[in-house]
């Protein structure tokens, strides 16, 4: 599973509880007045995403940098070979 962490803004953080109420890891909880995150973050930034006051951002950690793009080879099947036998015989008599 990938791995994310999570950027509080606290200034900006209203506990709305929006961030909380959609993370599908559990990675929220806002505790004594104070938005947590665990250790569960997967960086899907879905928080960041429906985040009102861009209060948190998530971050990947598999997305480090550049991601290459791979180059997926396609195997081409077998050639056809095209044989127009069609031999009109004309047999005329
Ligand atoms: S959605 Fe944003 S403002 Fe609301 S609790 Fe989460 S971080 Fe704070
Ligand atoms: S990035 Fe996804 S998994 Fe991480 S805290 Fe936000 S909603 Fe939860």
């Amino acid at each position: 599973m990938p791995q994310g962490s999570v950027d509080i803004t606290y200034d900006r953080c209203k506990l709305c509880g929006v961030c909380v109420a959609v993370c599908p890891t559990d990675n929220l909880e806002i505790q004594e007045g104070r938005l947590v995150a665990y250790d569960r973050c997967t960086g899907c930034r879905l928080c960041e995403l429906h985040c009102p006051d861009f209060a948190i951002v998530a971050t990947r950690e598999d997305v480090k940098g550049e991601s290459g793009g791979k180059k997926t080879k396609s195997k081409g099947g077998g050639k056809k070979k095209a044989t127009t036998g069609a031999k009109s015989e004309s047999g005329g008599d």
